[in-house]
């Protein structure tokens, strides 16, 4: 008799918010997790329509609002002038809140719902489908063990082991630049995104919740300096950044990737294990959680499972293509260009951003139809 229904590998955004589903539709979960202390990295703070409706439907949308802030809209600007200024209708505004909250939040509520659901510090090797069910094979304080379910979520991440080694197959799709950001605290200022297509690449900033911002450049190689990342926001766009206190440049590569399946028997994969999605326009973290609660309905609907488990491949998928699609775009429109494709983009954009494409643009933007 396995030990639960679900046992889910990692315990990122993914992991969570479907263990905290499923546990609510009365589904026994089991969350493993290598990792013991809390997640600080700096990643996911922008938060759309569709993710918050995720979030609701795993109970802590509540506790999120209390602590995120919420956009009015953004500002499309080149060399000083602007492009296009939309403004988010009400009920559709994107919230940020930096990731390592969202987790704990998400986390919390898990531990609410389901006791001791969540396991810390444990390392899965690898899992093994056996007919109805799977063993999950794992490391804990040095010694080894295993953990039997129903069905495995893997959920472990964009650099999971366990896809590769289950030859889920991990196929390239175009969208890759390098990029470097800093999150910088400071007075509360205005809550509109503002992007800067400059001549020299994109600079992103974001609002957070209690003051300050996320800064992001376009720039192909990293900087050795805090100074020298803020010189290059002044450089471009004529914005000081503040007093950076002790905060230190990231830089990272944006990236794109899917697998060719989601589901090998008893065995699902589930958000960045699923699907890279290029963090330019933040949409990973939000699709990895439109998965996450359709695949608990795939898992807890009336009907054939198999054949609601495929089509939660299918749809998956499809949405995952879409957005990378849309990732694409967002990086090609942000990349150093020439006079004469500026001006060709600069009067896109504006067309775009007018009446009825306006509207369509931000649909885009906010994660609409995903
Ligand atoms: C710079 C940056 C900015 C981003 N901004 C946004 C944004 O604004 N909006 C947005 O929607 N997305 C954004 N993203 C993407 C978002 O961070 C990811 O899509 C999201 O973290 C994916 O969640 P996940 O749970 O699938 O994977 P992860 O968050 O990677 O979690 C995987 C978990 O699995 C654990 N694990 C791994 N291997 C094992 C194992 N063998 N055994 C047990 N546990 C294991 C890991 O420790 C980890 O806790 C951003 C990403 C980056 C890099």
């Amino acid at each position: 008799m396995p030990e639960c229904d679900v046992a889910v590998v990692g315990a990122g955004p993914a992991g969570l918010l479907l263990a905290c589903v499923l546990a609510r539709r009365g589904v026994s979960v089991i969350v493993l997790e290598k990792t013991s202390g809390r997640d600080d990295r700096s990643r996911a703070i922008g938060i759309h329509p569709p993710g918050v409706a995720a979030l609701s439907t795993a109970g802590v949308a509540d506790a999120f609002r209390a602590e995120a802030l919420a956009l009015t809209g953004g500002t499309v600007t080149s060399r000083g002038r602007v492009l296009a200024d939309l403004d988010f209708a009400p009920g559709q505004e994107v919230l940020t809140l930096p990731q390592a909250r969202t987790q704990a939040l998400l986390a919390d509520r898990l531990a609410d719902l389901a006791p001791g659901a969540l396991r810390t510090g444990v390392l899965v090797r690898n899992v093994l489908p056996e007919g109805h069910a799977a063993r999950a094979l794992i490391e804990r304080d040095g010694r080894e063990g295993e953990v039997s379910a129903r069905r495995i979520v893997i959920a472990d991440g964009v650099h999971s082991g366990i896809r590769d080694v289950l030859a889920f197959g991990w196929r390239r799709v175009p969208g890759e630049a390098d990029y470097t950001m800093l999150d910088v605290g400071g007075a509360a200022g205005d809550d509109r995104a503002r992007l800067h297509l400059e001549p020299g690449g994109v600079v992103e900033s974001f609002p957070l919740p209690g003051g300050g911002r996320r800064w992001v450049i376009r720039a192909d190689a990293p900087f050795r300096s805090t100074a020298a990342f803020a010189d290059m926001v002044r450089q471009r766009t004529g914005e000081d950044i503040g007093d950076t206190g002790d905060a230190l440049p990231q830089s990272f590569r944006a990236a794109q990737h899917r697998a060719g399946r989601l589901v090998f028997g008893p065995l699902v994969l589930l958000g960045d294990a699923a699907h890279e999605i290029s963090p330019i326009g933040g949409q990973g973290m939000n699709l990895a959680w439109i998965a996450a609660c359709r695949l608990a309905a795939a898992l807890t609907g009336p009907g054939d499972r198999e054949a609601a488990l495929e089509a939660y491949a299918r749809v998956s998928l499809r949405a995952a293509a879409t957005a990378q699609r849309r990732a694409r775009f967002n990086m090609a429109m942000g990349a150093p260009m020439g006079a004469a494709r500026r001006s060709a983009r600069d009067v896109a954009i504006r067309t775009l951003a007018r009446g009825g494409s306006g509207r369509r643009l931000l649909g885009t933007m906010t994660m609409s139809g995903l």
